[in-house]
């Protein structure tokens, strides 16, 4: 293409001052012109800017040039709707015009009618013909353009502002080649020049889009090619500046509607930027930087809904600011593999595959061959790949013959996964992290490339597994290593003090530790809540309005469809059914982290397939909670065990409820009226049963068996119950009632006691003859008979800590400490995964 040097310019400008560009092309895309509103909002915008010439290239409104190509192919098809739908769109234009103009609409709309009448004898030619010629279709699909450059241009006039409308087709030359659309600079300067001696208004407003070719027939520069009329029409200018209007903040990286976090960028090099164009990036056309590179000419890329964002700046600077700039999709692929052991070493395979190629006119996308040299691959488009099939077919037709050539392959619904920046030449490790965070998303990697530019990695894919690669290799090029997706369930106390913990202390973990916890699901038994990025206000409020049922399957979909590092769930439900989820979760990686007794206690076969699958994956299962709610118990043991140690036995007081009960039982009150007290003050389960029966206990103590190495089950543990067993059944009022029966027996036993010098306590005991809870006496002097409140204890002992025991002791009961638990075995969790606390 040849370029600067023949695009002289058709305004000879004074040279702009630095601070304030002098001429500047503005483009803006069907996106900022969906209606009469958009243009008044961009009329406002232009206004505002004091450029000495101010070009400004409009696309049709949006969705017009999908409509209009649809309305071609209706009439040369041969149906008759084809009229409703014309219909349809000339009322969308005849609206837009009477809101934007007003009693200044008359004209307009007879202007619009005129076209619109011009449009129908075309579409009524083709339905006679039925067929449908590029020509036609190129002058049918421009139209849009030519509509919506005379809206705004009407809409400058009406208001005062004086203005000259360009149609492009009547001075923009251009020619297809090869490579794309090419522009007859010389021929093009000419007639804008000529154009401009008539008009010579500061205020230009051009159609984007269409031209002519060299034939004078009217033509387009491809879809979305209204970026490349405004670099045209900017270097026509001899613009300063070249500024392309969207509904986004910029280029972005990665297509935001694939990939919710991409981050908008603030800068590329043309190079940069040409990648991903190329690569499927919509943001801009890719022919859009070649009339900008060749005279240096700055691109900004710019939000028509946040003009006051600085939008994204190409230029020819380089700012090597991490490896990665962009990732782009390519879709509608297909990959063709040529094979064969007659292939080694042979010079001029290649070049036989790509000429074979390029005859058949299947252009390549992206070329793979192994050093091997036992296959060459290469992905093509989709609906030329048949034909590249039959095109290889034919010319290795002897090679298969003669069985040097063993196979072609055609291989369709494929895409292409790129990275690019400027940033990865000479740095080791980028293609390991792609490639690292595809295989943790379990994605099948068919082909890969990297040109020597080192600007590019390439990947094809299937397509069904495109967004998923997407997502993940985004999340491993943009996001902390140490990211979990965070889903809770059940927000009762202990939940909703964890939430409250978790947000609280979310910003602090990611400002000092880099560990960004994001909750994405919450879900409770009446709702859940799943944030499309991350929760961010109150969770409360975000739940009381959820508007799905709970559902397990979604809560855990959704969880994972972000494709962040890592995810974990965080049960604090008490429920079987959730514990029931854990071995599926643990064995697709999602960790899981509970305060929840049902999985550590429950079947011991369900356990151990939880744990198989765990140490499987190496996905972690945490439950400090379970015991000792944020007491270090069960990290305790662990370190013990871990280093080898040998658990002879564990004995201690595991209920703060019990506890509490005991240690102001002395006689001076019934036991039931402790018991009435203790679940006014929060003490008790809602029914005080569930602590008197001892059972939760005996879960804790069947956890921490286990832990030792133990194979318990709950039936194997000797529970005295402190219900009588009268009172086992009933409402817990009835209970309530009648639990004073039971006063005089156990004031007899803690007489008994007495008489020996000892006090009562509810113990739980592990040792090599079995394990058993139950109401024991222990001497005053004893360390279980001096612990205060709700205080819970456990001693450890082990072959080294054998004469005197481990013992850990404290507050082991309540919501907030609990949580703390919880949250600290999260934080283990992530220290696991390499955050530094
Ligand atoms: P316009 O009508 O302004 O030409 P387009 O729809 O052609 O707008 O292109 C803008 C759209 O491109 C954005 O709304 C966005 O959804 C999409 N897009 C795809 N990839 C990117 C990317 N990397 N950065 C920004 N936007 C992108
Ligand atoms: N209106 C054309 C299209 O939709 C050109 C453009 O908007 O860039 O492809
Ligand atoms: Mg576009």
């Amino acid at each position: 293409m040849s370029i600067a040097a023949a695009a002289p310019s058709a305004d000879s400008a004074p040279p702009p001052s630095a601070a304030q560009p002098r001429v500047v092309v503005h483009k803006f895309g069907g996106t900022s012109v969906a209606d009469a509103d958009c243009y008044r909002h961009v009329a406002r915008l232009l206004q505002a800017r004091p450029e000495a010439l101010q070009v400004t290239v409009v696309s049709a409104m949006k969705g017009v040039t999908d409509a209009l190509i649809a309305l071609a192919r209706l009439a040369a098809a041969g149906d008759a709707q084809w009229r409703e739908h014309w219909h349809d769109l000339r009322a969308r234009h005849r609206g837009a015009a009477a809101s934007l103009l007003g009693e200044h609409a008359g004209a307009s709309v007879e202007w619009l009618d005129a076209s619109f009448d011009e449009l129908a004898e075309l579409l009524a030619a083709l339905a006679v013909i039925g067929g449908l010629p590029e020509e036609v279709l190129d002058r049918v699909q421009g139209l849009g353009e030519v509509c919506s450059a005379h809206l705004l241009g009407q809409h400058f006039l009406a208001s005062g502002e004086p203005c000259a409308v360009l149609d492009a087709r009547e001075v923009l030359v251009v020619e297809h080649g090869e490579l794309g659309v090419n522009v007859d600079w010389e021929t093009s300067a000419q007639r804008l020049h000529a154009w401009r001696q008539a008009n010579v208004q500061q205020r230009v407003v051009a159609t984007g889009f269409i031209a002519r070719d060299r034939q004078d027939r009217i033509t387009t520069l491809g879809r979305n090619g209204s970026d490349y009329s405004g670099a045209i029409f900017a270097a026509l200018f001899n613009a300063d500046e070249l500024q392309i209007w969207t509904d986004v903040d910029g280029v972005l990286s990665a297509d935001p509607r694939l990939v919710p976090e991409a981050v908008q960028l603030e800068a590329l090099s043309y190079d940069e930027a040409c990648e991903l164009a190329y690569f499927g990036a919509k943001v801009v056309h890719p022919q859009t930087m070649s009339p900008a590179i060749q005279r240096g000419l700055p691109i900004l890329i710019r939000n028509t809904f946040q003009p006051e964002h600085p939008g994204t700046r190409i230029s020819a600077e380089r700012s090597v600011r991490g490896p990665i700039k962009g990732l782009t999709l390519s879709a509608e692929l297909a990959l063709l593999n040529l094979e064969g052991t007659g292939l080694i070493g042979v010079p001029g395979t290649a070049e036989r595959v790509f000429s074979a190629l390029r005859q058949a006119h299947v252009s390549v996308v992206m070329i793979s061959q192994g050093s091997s040299e036992h296959s060459i691959c290469c992905v093509v488009r989709g609906n030329e790949s048949q034909r590249g099939r039959d095109a290889l077919l034919q010319a290795f037709a002897h090679e298969l013959a003669v069985g040097q050539v063993q196979r072609v392959q055609l291989r369709g619904g494929v895409s292409v996964l790129a990275a690019v920046g400027d940033g990865m030449a000479g740095q080791p490790g980028v293609a390991a992290r792609l490639f690292e965070s595809l295989g943790r998303a379990q994605v099948n990697i068919l082909a890969i490339a990297q040109g020597s530019s080192e600007r590019n990695i390439s990947v094809a894919v299937d397509s069904g597994d495109a967004t998923r690669a997407l997502r993940a290799a985004h999340a491993g090029f943009w996001l902390s290593p140490q990211t979990f997706a965070v889903g809770v369930i059940g927000p009762g106390n202990v939940g909703a003090a964890l939430l409250d913990q978790l947000q609280a202390a979310q910003p602090q973990l990611l400002g000092k530790a880099n560990i960004d916890l994001r909750l994405r699901a919450v879900a409770s038994r009446r709702g859940m809540h799943l944030a499309p990025r991350a929760l961010q206000g109150p969770w409360r409020a975000a739940l009381a309005d959820a508007p799905s049922a709970s559902d397990l399957d979604a809560f855990t979909a959704h969880l994972l469809s972000a494709h962040l590092p890592h995810a974990v769930v965080i049960d604090c439900s008490g429920s079987a059914e959730v514990a029931g989820r854990y071995e599926g979760w643990l064995a697709a990686g999602i960790h899981v982290v509970t305060p929840n007794k049902q999985a550590g206690s429950g079947p011991l076969a369900r356990y151990q397939s939880i744990r198989a699958a765990a140490a499987a994956s190496g996905a972690r299962f945490r439950y400090e909670a379970t015991v000792g709610a944020g007491l270090p118990v069960i990290t305790t043991l662990r370190d013990l065990v871990d280093t080898g140690d040998e658990v002879l036995s564990i004995e201690g007081i595991f209920s703060g409820t019990l506890a509490w009960l005991f240690n102001r039982f002395d006689g001076s009150q019934p036991f039931s009226a402790l018991v009435e007290q203790a679940r006014g003050m929060g003490y008790t389960e809602p029914d005080p049963r569930d602590d008197l029966s001892g059972i939760d206990v005996a879960r804790k103590l069947v956890i921490l068996a286990r832990e030792a190495g133990r194979e318990l089950s709950l039936e194997q543990v000797q529970v005295e119950s402190l219900v009588p067993e009268a009172l086992r059944a009933g409402s817990v009022d009835d209970f309530m009632q009648r639990l004073g029966d039971n006063d005089e027996a156990l004031l007899q036993r803690l007489q008994q006691a007495r008489g020996r010098g000892a006090v009562l306590r509810y113990v739980a005991a592990l040792s090599a003859q079995g394990a058993s809870v139950g109401l024991v006496e222990v001497p005053v002097d004893h360390a279980f008979a001096n612990l205060k409140l709700t205080d819970n204890v456990v001693q450890f002992r082990t072959r080294r800590y054998c004469d005197n025991p481990l013992v850990v002791q404290g507050p082991g009961a309540g919501p907030e400490v609990t949580a703390a638990g919880v949250f600290a075995d999260l934080l283990r969790v992530a220290a696991g995964e390499g955050a530094r606390l």
